[in-house]
């Protein structure tokens, strides 16, 4: 009887991290629960030249230090670099693309918050993003579910392909919030894990103004 082989399931987690927060790690987790996924990839991506040592922001090897640590206690999660090599900055769709031609044997699943598929239409070449892998997507910003539904169904029609709902509870957390607490001297503790509230306090991070 003829071998099928078993394709590898890759999850990819792109974000700027500036700094990861546990929604990013549920949102992985449960990912790799529901699809069965083999690994989930944090991806950080790379700021563009002029985006570079922003005040109020952490460096490109920050973020990067900061992924590493809070990823480090899960053997399903892994750390990937590709969009951190490039001169700084990479469309999604390239990256995808190449991780496609680089890896045939394996299928994709992108992970994304609803506040991105509200507007994926405006990424950069989307129908090539939803050709080169399966979108999944967690809800964000207490949207409505129905609405969510919705959305789903608009986008889905719209690139002719299933965008895949992700079941998580919705997580008011973001960078940006964990930003401004930390430059207010609120405490941002359990947003985050203790590895990365440590790292932040020991190197100063996020106390400027933000540009
Ligand atoms: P910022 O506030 O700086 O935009 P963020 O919290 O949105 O940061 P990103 O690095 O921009 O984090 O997000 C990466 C991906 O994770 C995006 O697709 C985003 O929608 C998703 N995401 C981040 N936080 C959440 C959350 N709390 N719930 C659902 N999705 C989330
Ligand atoms: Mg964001």
């Amino acid at each position: 009887m003829e071998q099928t082989k078993k394709r590898f399931k890759a999850g990819i987690m792109g974000g700027t991290f500036d700094p990861i927060h546990i929604g990013h790690l549920v949102l992985g987790e449960r990912a790799h629960h529901q699809f069965g996924l083999d690994k989930v990839f944090y991806m950080p991506a790379g700021n563009p030249p002029h985006k570079q040592n922003r005040k109020g922001r952490a460096t490109d090897e920050q973020r990067v230090e900061m992924v590493k640590r809070a990823i480090a206690s899960n053997p399903h999660f892994a750390l990937s670099l590709v969009e951190m090599n490039a001169d700084g900055y990479s469309y999604t769709y390239r990256t995808l693309e190449r991780l496609r031609a680089q890896y045939p044997d394996t299928d994709f699943y992108f992970i994304m918050g609803a506040d991105s598929l509200a507007d994926f239409h405006e990424w950069k070449e989307p129908q090539r993003i939803a050709d080169a892998a399966n979108i999944v997507v967690a809800t964000r910003n207490q949207m409505d579910p129905v609405r969510f539904e919705e959305l789903l169904e608009q986008q889905s029609e719209r690139f002719h392909t299933e965008f895949l709902r992700l079941d998580t509870p919705n997580l008011d957390i973001s960078s940006k919030n964990i930003r401004a607490m930390v430059r207010n001297g609120i405490s941002p503790r359990y947003y985050i894990q203790d590895v990365i509230l440590d790292y932040i306090t020991e190197n100063g991070i996020y106390l400027g103004e933000e540009e």
